[in-house]
């Protein structure tokens, strides 16, 4: 698209929204592109323009607009995908709901509903101070947006097992579909619907079948909690002890993270505490009081202490359960901020009956990569659901190729221990740099099935193409989607 088409294309969006937010700036095209991967952008990828719609009516034009001149249309809530998903490899229009970002709490109906621009921290705070809990937990709630995680349907550091996944506590939605038309799906009740909702389709849909314009979830009380820490001189006795609560059958906490010895050791100095000498599992256990959440610690504890940690005990200082748990917290960003350079870690998800094999896969992760081996690898994770998280810092001074290739290589093992473990990822969508495992894991028929939905939905395509389908779709020159 030349200058004086991308004018028009502006102009045209403006009437709209108004001119105020449309942009086409260099920068903001620029900044609207990228993702948590560590290479630039690539110029075949920068958007056309932004938007900033404040209302589904206006996403609804813009849709219907997109639809008629064929230019595709990326929805973006704060673009920290880890898959791929915010990163454009077509030029067209990014449509950002940051500015939708309205909540409204209705107690005597059991729910609330808000805008897909929220940011998780903000919801997080409005319902907590009357009394609920919000179903994610995500590293990056300060920034991540509702629609993204709703897109997503992430676990993050909740465990499922425990109080299910966010998608359990949805009610219902309001989407633009890619054709512009507006749906409402679900129930204003407490009984979620039985049978066919489509809600279950938005909720982990990957932003491929419509726009998330409302959310409804339901107000879930907040729970009483205790804490707990074991110290390991192993991986294989934490990973015992941990598959010991789910076979002993013991309250599941809402937490359980851990980090491999050295790893602990950068989190533990960050936080001015003493170097722990072996493997951390931190624990948030709950209850309807503070002695029934107190008393499920200890269970827990007592399946921990079964396999013979260096410590294990409940921690009742809230000051110093405060430093142990930012002490987790805070690895990545101190990795990145020390160096300058930038994180990135992989999904990789045991079964219950192999903990101790995969995590020390996990452990040697990189181990025969070209490029990845070449660094040094840290290991930390969600262990109450299974899930770790291998991961390194890539120097800011590789090429762009090289950046790829480490980032390319990263998907490729992930998906090779999480095909080996009959797993997936449970928190960070499942297309785009996972199509592929995708394929692998789950059939060409199942991918057939899901590309027939996306074009149900969407004939034209118009809407995030290039997450479906992945590393497979190349750019096309004209500028179109295929
Ligand atoms: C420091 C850091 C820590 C992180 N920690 C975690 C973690 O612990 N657990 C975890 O799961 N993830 C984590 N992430 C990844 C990321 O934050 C999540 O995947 C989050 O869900 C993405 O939210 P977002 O607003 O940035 O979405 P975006 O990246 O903007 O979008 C993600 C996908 O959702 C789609 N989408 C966005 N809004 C809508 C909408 N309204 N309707 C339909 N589709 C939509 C987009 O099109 C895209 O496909 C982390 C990221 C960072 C940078």
């Amino acid at each position: 698209m030349g200058l004086a088409e991308v004018d028009k294309l502006a102009e045209d969006l403006s009437l709209i929204v108004s001119k105020r937010y449309v942009c086409t700036h260099l920068f903001e095209r620029i900044k609207s592109s990228i993702d948590t991967f560590p290479y630039e952008a690539e110029r075949e990828g920068l958007p056309y323009a932004i938007v900033m719609p404040k209302s589904k009516h206006e996403i609804s034009e813009i849709l219907k607009y997109a639809n008629r001149t064929k230019i595709p249309v990326f929805i973006r809530g704060s673009g920290t995908s880890f898959t791929g998903a915010s990163r454009y490899r077509f030029p067209g229009i990014v449509i950002s709901t940051h500015r939708m970002n309205q909540i409204e709490i209705y107690e005597e109906d059991g729910f609330f509903e808000c805008e897909p621009g929220c940011i998780c921290e903000s919801v997080a705070r409005e319902i907590e101070a009357r009394g609920y809990f919000l179903p994610f937990a995500p590293g990056s709630r300060l920034i991540a947006s509702m629609g993204g995680l709703i897109a997503n349907n992430t676990s993050a550091h909740v465990v499922d097992a425990s109080v299910g996944k966010p998608s359990d506590y949805v009610l219902g939605l309001e989407v633009v579909l890619p054709n512009g038309e507006i749906i409402e799906t679900g129930t204003k009740g407490l009984r979620r619907p039985a049978g066919t909702d489509l809600t279950k389709l938005f909720v982990g849909g990957d932003g491929l079948f419509g726009v998330v314009t409302k959310i409804r979830m339901r107000l879930a009380p907040a729970f009483e909690k205790a804490f707990g820490v074991a110290i390991y001189s192993d991986l294989k006795s934490l990973a015992k002890g941990v598959q010991r609560l789910y076979r002993e059958r013991r309250p599941l906490p809402l937490f359980m993270e851990f980090m491999e010895e050295e790893t602990a050791a950068i989190g533990y100095k960050i936080k001015g505490l003493q170097i722990p000498r072996g493997s951390i599992v931190l624990f948030v256990s709950i209850g309807n009081s503070k002695r029934e959440a107190s008393e499920r610690a200890n269970q827990i504890l007592s399946s921990l202490i079964a396999e013979h940690p260096i410590d294990a005990q409940e921690i009742k200082d809230i000051e110093l359960w405060e430093k142990l748990w930012s002490s987790r917290e805070v690895i990545g960003s101190y990795l990145m901020q020390e160096s300058g350079n930038q994180w990135s870690s992989a999904e990789v998800v045991s079964n219950l009956k192999r903990l101790e094999e995969c995590m020390e896969d996990a452990r040697f992760f990189n181990r025969g990569l070209p490029v990845l081996s070449q660094l040094k690898l840290y290991l930390f994770g969600h262990i109450g659901g299974l899930t770790m998280h291998p991961g390194v810092v890539i120097p800011k001074e590789w090429d762009n190729e090289k950046k790829k290739k480490a980032i390319d290589e990263k998907f490729q093992r992930e998906a090779e221990l999480n095909l080996k473990y009959h797993t997936c990822g449970g928190e960070w969508g499942q297309f785009a740099k996972r199509t592929p495992f995708f394929i692998q894991r789950y059939g060409e028929e199942s991918y057939e099935i899901v590309k027939k939905m996306k074009s149900t939905f969407d004939p034209n395509n118009i809407l995030n193409p290039g997450i479906l389908e992945g590393p497979f779709q190349p750019y096309n020159s004209t500028g179109g989607i295929k």
